[in-house]
Formats: structure tokens, sequence, C-alpha cells
């Protein structure tokens, strides 16, 4: 999973990019449910928050590791899910 710092704006760019609906305004900062971010695994190449975040505020969450195959399997459970 990615998560926002606190440098982030609120700006709300990010949010309507996410595939997922992972993104949602925090009580300060916007936030990402880590259970429901793939990293855009099964949807996009590339993380569609951290191509549009004007301030770079969107790196890896050091405590959701994944590999790919796991953002994978959580991709298809969502799917699955809804
Ligand atoms: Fe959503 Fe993708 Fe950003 Fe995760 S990386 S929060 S799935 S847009
Ligand atoms: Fe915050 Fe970046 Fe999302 Fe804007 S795009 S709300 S600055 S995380």
């Amino acid at each position: 999973s990615l998560m926002i710092t606190d440098e982030c704006i609120n700006c709300d760019v990010c949010e309507p990019e996410c595939p997922n609906g992972a993104i949602s305004p925090g009580e300060e900062i916007y936030v990402i449910d880590p259970s429901l971010c793939t990293e855009c695994v099964g949807h996009f190449d590339e993380p569609q928050c951290q191509q549009v975040c004007p301030v770079d505020c969107i790196p890896h969450d050091p405590q959701h590791a994944e590999s790919q195959d796991q953002l994978y399997a959580k991709y298809q459970l969502i799917v699955s899910s809804v």
C-alpha cells in the first residue's frame, strides 16, 4: 500500500483517480485505506495517485510493504467483493 504524508495540501486531485476508492479526506489530510490500496495493481501500470499529486507526498507505506503477488491477490479480493 501507499501512504499520504503530512505534506498533503488537501487538493483533492488524487481521490477521484483511485480505481479502488482507497483515498478519502481524513481529519487533517487525505488518507489511504491500506486494505483497499493495491498500488494500482490490476488496474494500471503506475500508481495513479502518485502520478497526479502536485506535491509528491504519496510514498510506499513501510508498515504495509507487499509483493506484486500480494497486491494482485488483494485486487482479486476487492473485485470479487463488489
Ligand atoms: Fe488508489 Fe492506486 Fe493510489 Fe493505491 S496507488 S491509493 S490503489 S490510486
Ligand atoms: Fe494530498 Fe497529494 Fe492527494 Fe492532493 S493529490 S490531496 S496533496 S495526497
